[in-house]
């Protein structure tokens, strides 16, 4: 008797420790996906004039969830935050328009690409430049946490670089004249530049690859499978390319990979 209740206690630790070790059922369980977003950086993850967190990520995040039968939780990330807040499990998932490198794969894992992108340059509308060659010796805001620092010193390593801690601060020192350009992915300087009527415009050519990737928890290959198929299922039923439009106003250049059934 004895003997049995003893191994029936490891088989329920065995039991509760595989459970709470599997990601995706823990999500299942808890019936939320508590995913990190943007809350400045549109189109991607941003705060509508309503006051409501919206953008491409945000909607993808939402899709995401349903497949997997959930409802989801969205908690501000930004991309110094992003991958610790993985890391430690304040967010299951984080799809914040992250790029997807070697380097940051080491600490956590990634989905799929899920979008394609390259660093570009914003800056006020008299602003001479052609390329990043033009600002050797010039102020550029980055971001901390972003890959757009170490991008810009190594094509133009004479920049003088200026770090914000979040993108309206860098928007706000551009404005100022405090800084002669800020310098992060394309698609977010097009929508600044867009957004500003006339006070601002993109620089030359994107300079250099940024595929995003979600980032998901280390080891978790259940969770990170669920999260891939649901987003090729988003390709696969067109959700993808209705999103994209919806907030690039165009087609999809290039479409996330999508395995064979
Ligand atoms: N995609 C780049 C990065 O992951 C820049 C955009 C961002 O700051 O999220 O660093």
């Amino acid at each position: 008797m004895k003997k049995l209740f003893a191994f029936l206690v490891v088989l329920g630790m065995f039991l509760t420790s595989a459970n709470a070790d599997d990601l995706l059922k823990t999500v299942q369980n808890r019936g939320v996906l508590k995913a990190g977003v943007k809350y400045d950086f549109p189109p991607f993850g941003f705060v509508n004039a309503k006051g409501q967190v919206v953008g491409f990520d945000i909607d993808l995040i939402k899709y995401i969830a349903k497949k997997l039968g959930v409802k989801p939780e969205f908690t501000q990330v930004t991309s110094k935050t992003r991958i610790a807040m993985v890391q430690s499990g304040t967010v299951d998932i984080a799809a914040a328009s992250m790029t997807h490198k070697v380097k940051r794969d080491l600490p956590i894992d990634f989905t799929i690409s899920y979008y394609f992108d390259g660093q570009s340059i914003l800056a006020r509308k008299d602003c001479k430049a052609k390329s990043y060659k033009d600002f050797s010796g010039k102020r550029v805001g980055v971001i901390q946490g972003a890959t757009s620092g170490d991008n810009f010193k190594k094509v133009c390593p004479k920049v003088k670089l200026v770090y914000f801690q979040e993108y309206p601060q860098a928007i706000m020192a551009l404005k100022r004249g405090k800084i002669d350009a800020v310098s992060t992915d394309y698609t977010w300087c097009a929508t600044q530049a867009k957004n500003s009527h006339g006070q601002f415009k993109v620089i030359g050519k994107p300079f250099t690859f940024e595929p995003y990737g979600m980032g998901v928890r280390e080891n978790e290959s259940n969770f990170r499978d669920a999260v891939n198929f649901a987003i090729q299922d988003a390709v696969r039923d067109g959700t993808y390319q209705r999103l994209y439009k919806k907030w690039f106003g165009t087609e999809p250049n290039r479409l996330p990979e999508v395995w064979p059934k």
